[in-house]
């Protein structure tokens, strides 16, 4: 009888802790999870929004220059000035060249819109660039057949490129920088999605004329708001994006030598990113490990992240590549079942967007194209958990039959 018991209560534990498992089987994982970030690190950030509200100057408060100083020493820029969001920081970088009506602005096609918004703004033309199907960067010798495009054209003058570090990894600088060099092109760093990655041993920041990051929440160095940064190695740029993100103004108040905007980052996000930083590259090489658990668990049933050469990815973004639009929707449904989230960035080219299809001049973007119709994007955060990879992982693969 006493044995029986036993083996009941036995089998009984087991099956609770099947149920457990079950449970936790269940359990949505999401794409992101600041809540558990702020648990993580709730007491740094409370001391520091409290120092804010304490000395209540809510405007280029303190917090602010001591982010742009751990900024600029964080990425080995010489300058750092904070501004109001990454959208921002690339529309006063492009404000202090003078970029207008008649400029053509070289970008890539598959990027967040930002990227292609901000010249249009200007009243510049934006020339769409295709991108390596692998890697997602710009495609460097595309670049040049578009450049050539322009000259012949002869209506727009080739004024500026904008290299965007896709989700996380760095565009080819040193091929971006000889194109412009030769071409006399400013060079724009639009890194909003990889702060903290870093190219040839050395953090984005200095790759080119000037780098413009955003702290969007989602993005690998995240506020809780808008926020974003100018990093640049010129005294009269960092001048001119200090004029230019307060109204343009002087040296005295009141005093408008430009047109500017409202482009100020908050002292409370400063606050809070400020408490981010001294984490950041914790979380970093947790998103490292997150992709190297995928990397192992799928590079066998699809295509997983090339890695740009010599470079460390900051994995704003973990995209694979899937056979075609109805086995990504078949995968993405699958994860939806497990309560796992998963995203496509981009569904759409930019020059497929109703808004830009008008500015562009009708040149074949292949890559940009196809790459949109197969890509696919899995959680990728620094609260993710190993078990939770695991599982994401292996639902991919059950998906995919394997
Ligand atoms: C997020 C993003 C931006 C814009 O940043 P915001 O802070 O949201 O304005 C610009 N470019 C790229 C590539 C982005 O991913």
């Amino acid at each position: 009888m006493q044995m029986a018991a036993a083996h009941l209560s036995q089998i009984a534990k087991r099956q609770g802790n099947l149920t457990v498992m079950n449970a936790s089987h269940r359990a949505a994982i999401p794409f992101l999870d600041l809540k558990a970030q702020q648990a993580r690190i709730g007491p740094a950030l409370r001391n520091r929004l409290d120092a804010v509200l304490a000395h209540g100057q809510y405007i280029l408060g303190p917090e602010v220059a001591e982010l742009e100083d751990r900024l600029a020493a964080f990425c080995g820029a010489k300058y750092c000035v904070s501004v109001s969001s990454g959208t921002d920081a690339l529309q006063i970088a492009m404000m202090a060249e003078g970029i207008g009506l008649g400029d053509a602005v070289f970008l890539p096609a598959f990027t967040y819109t930002a990227t292609a918004e901000v010249p249009l703004l200007l009243g510049a033309t934006p020339v769409f660039v295709d991108v390596d199907p692998r890697t997602f960067q710009i495609d460097l010798a595309h670049l040049e057949t578009r450049i050539a495009d322009v000259k012949r054209g002869g209506v727009l003058k080739p004024r500026a490129v904008v290299g965007v570090d896709l989700f996380g990894q760095p565009a080819d600088w040193p091929g971006l920088n000889a194109i412009a060099a030769r071409e006399n092109l400013f060079t724009l760093d639009d890194c909003a999605q990889s702060f903290g990655a870093a190219l040839n041993g050395k953090r984005l920041g200095t790759a080119a004329d000037a780098t413009a990051t955003s702290f969007f929440p989602s993005k690998p160095l995240g506020a809780y708001g808008d926020g974003g940064a100018l990093f640049t190695q010129s005294a009269e740029r960092a001048a001119l994006y200090r004029s230019l993100r307060t109204h343009g103004e002087g040296t005295t108040r009141y005093e408008v030598m430009r047109i500017g905007m409202n482009g100020r980052l908050d002292t409370m996000q400063a606050a809070i990113l400020l408490a981010k930083l001294d984490v950041f590259e914790a979380e970093i090489a947790t998103r490292e490990t997150i992709a190297g658990i995928y990397d192992a668990a799928l590079a066998d049933v699809l295509d997983i992240p090339a890695r740009v050469p010599n470079s460390a990815s900051a994995w704003a973004v973990y995209a694979i590549l899937l056979r075609d639009t109805a086995t990504r929707d078949a995968v993405q449904a699958a994860l939806r079942a497990e309560n796992i989230a998963s995203a496509v960035y981009y569904p759409r080219p930019l020059h497929r967007q109703p808004a830009y299809a008008s500015c562009h001049d009708g040149a074949a973007l292949p890559a940009s194209e196809s790459i949109s119709e197969c890509i696919m994007a899995l959680p990728i955060h620094p609260d993710l958990t190993v078990e939770q990879a695991t599982r994401v992982a292996a639902a991919v693969r059950a998906a995919l039959g394997a």
